[in-house]
């Protein structure tokens, strides 16, 4: 399917994991796909050659495409950014604020500043870029798209990631606040919220059997979620199938916001 054909998208943190996977889907679907990276820029050029070689296969000039370094929790690094995709493309139609970071400890010893640190890139980078997306879609007229990655988190409880959870519930309120503002301006936000999912941000139990036979056994559908899994969902939010849908979170996690506990019936003795 081609429905994002000739749209600008922005992915930050897009060189791994579900960022990946939705620069290749995007490019897949005809858009020129700008891939921000924090840290390695080597990462970032093999998912460039993915997504080329998937837009290569159905394009006949090839597309439009950007790495962009930057850490999203800088305000000037944000502006550069934009500078840097604006300069070069003229337009942006869809920001996807998907970088994202987590620290675990149990909440009466966290450290302050890696509290801070997973609120300045979740929430705080998902602030800048939405702001410098909005700007743009306002200033050139005919709105535009912004769509989050929070995480079943935006809602569930996480003991010893009470940053990370509390960074994704501000990214849901931020998302829907913002919906609500320029929805009348034709800028649709909207978000999409994983379960677990195999990506490297997880690579502690995905690399050790044991533990993720533990993370699966929580799951309704028994497995994690594949990164192309969420990529789908973002590519339909993007596009014009989408156009009436605004604020909204959709989960994508297998089940397991289902309450897996009810599974089998305990609650009421039978
Ligand atoms: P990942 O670690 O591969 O991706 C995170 C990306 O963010 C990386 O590319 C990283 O370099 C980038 N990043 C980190 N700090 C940055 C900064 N300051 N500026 C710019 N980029 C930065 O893991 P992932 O699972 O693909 O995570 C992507 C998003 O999905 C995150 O927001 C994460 O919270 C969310 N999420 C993941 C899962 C899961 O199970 N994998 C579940 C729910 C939500």
């Amino acid at each position: 399917m081609r429905r994002l054909e000739g749209k600008n998208v922005l992915i930050t943190g897009g060189s791994t994991g579900i960022g990946r996977a939705t620069a290749i889907r995007f490019a897949d679907e005809g858009a020129n796909v700008a891939i921000n990276y924090h840290t390695s820029e080597r990462e970032a050029e093999i998912t460039l050659e993915e997504a080329r070689k998937t837009c290569s296969l159905i394009r006949e000039k090839g597309c439009r495409d950007l790495l962009v370094q930057g850490d999203v929790a800088r305000e000037e690094d944000v502006q550069r950014i934009f500078r840097e995709v604006l300069g070069a493309w003229g337009r942006l139609d869809i920001l996807i604020n998907n970088a994202g970071i987590q620290t675990a400890s149990p909440t009466h010893e966290a450290d302050t500043d890696a509290y801070d640190r997973v609120l300045a890139v979740n929430l705080r980078g998902a602030f800048l870029c939405a702001r410098e997306a909005v700007r743009h879609f306002l200033d050139r007229g005919g709105g535009g798209v912004i769509l989050n990655n929070t995480s079943i988190h935006e809602t569930v409880p996480k003991p010893h990631y009470a940053a990370y959870a509390a960074s994704k519930a501000g990214m849901g309120a931020l998302g829907r606040t913002l919906a609500l503002e320029y929805a009348g301006r034709g800028i649709r936000v909207n978000t999409v919220a994983p379960g677990a999912i195999a990506t490297p941000i997880n690579r502690e139990w995905l690399e050790d059997p044991e533990k993720r036979a533990e993370v699966e056994g929580h799951i309704p559908m028994g497995r994690a979620g594949r990164p192309e899994e969420i990529a789908t969902v973002f590519a339909f939010l993007a596009s014009d199938e989408a156009a009436y849908i605004a604020g909204q979170t959709i989960y994508v996690d297998g089940g397991l916001t289902l309450c897996p506990d009810f599974r089998t019936p305990w609650s009421s003795g039978s």
